[in-house]
């Protein structure tokens, strides 16, 4: 295990290695900085930190919910190839199962959240998300399908290297929105709306 003193003294190290005086005033704080900054770039490898995904039974309040349930929202996350930032939208829907749970919509994001926040590429992040709310429905009766799609920017293709502008798209389809073209098509036309 290396100490915050060791990770400190590394990163001077590098500030020295680009050019930098690591000792000027302006940078004196940097080290510790960053450190505390990485604590929470990087919480998605604190399994202390993986959010409590609440579910309901479905038909609890009344209603045996069985459409399309679909939430959108933004991603910040860190490649890892460069270590550089890549961020975006996703759109995530799934279609619960009429005898199984539904999710607690504010965990989805939290999810998200927790897998963008360790180094990354986003064809593994989809899988990633949806493998961890996939399993917080159960495997008695799990939903129907699940769908993840995620749009993003990526620094390390923008600000250096090939210097272009661009989107990358990645999906995660499983169940009925891999085998079934109208529900994946149902999916599509929410995304174009939103
Ligand atoms: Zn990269």
């Amino acid at each position: 295990m290396i100490t915050e003193a060791q990770a400190e003294q590394h990163i001077k190290e590098l500030l020295e290695y680009i050019g930098e005086d690591p000792n000027r005033t302006g940078l004196q704080q940097t080290p510790e900085r960053m450190l505390r900054m990485f604590k929470e770039m990087f919480r998605g490898y604190d399994e202390s930190q993986k959010p409590v995904i609440t579910t309901f039974p479905n038909g609890q309040d009344g209603i045996i919910y069985d459409n399309m349930v679909v939430d959108a929202g933004t991603f910040y996350s860190v490649c890892e190839h460069h270590c550089r930032t890549f961020f975006g939208e996703y759109w995530f829907a799934y279609l619960p199962n009429p005898k199984g749970r539904i999710l607690g919509l504010s965990k989805i994001s939290r999810v998200v959240d927790y897998c963008s926040s360790r180094l990354q590429v986003q064809e593994r992040l989809v899988h990633d998300v949806v493998e961890m709310l996939t399993e917080a429905l159960g495997s008695e009766n799990p939903p129907l399908g699940m769908a993840l799609m995620m749009r993003g920017r990526h620094m390390c293709k923008e600000s250096r290297g090939a210097k272009k502008t661009g989107v990358m798209t990645t999906t995660c389809l499983t169940g009925t929105f891999r085998s079934n073209p109208q529900t994946r098509n149902e999916f599509l036309s929410y995304i174009d709306k939103l």
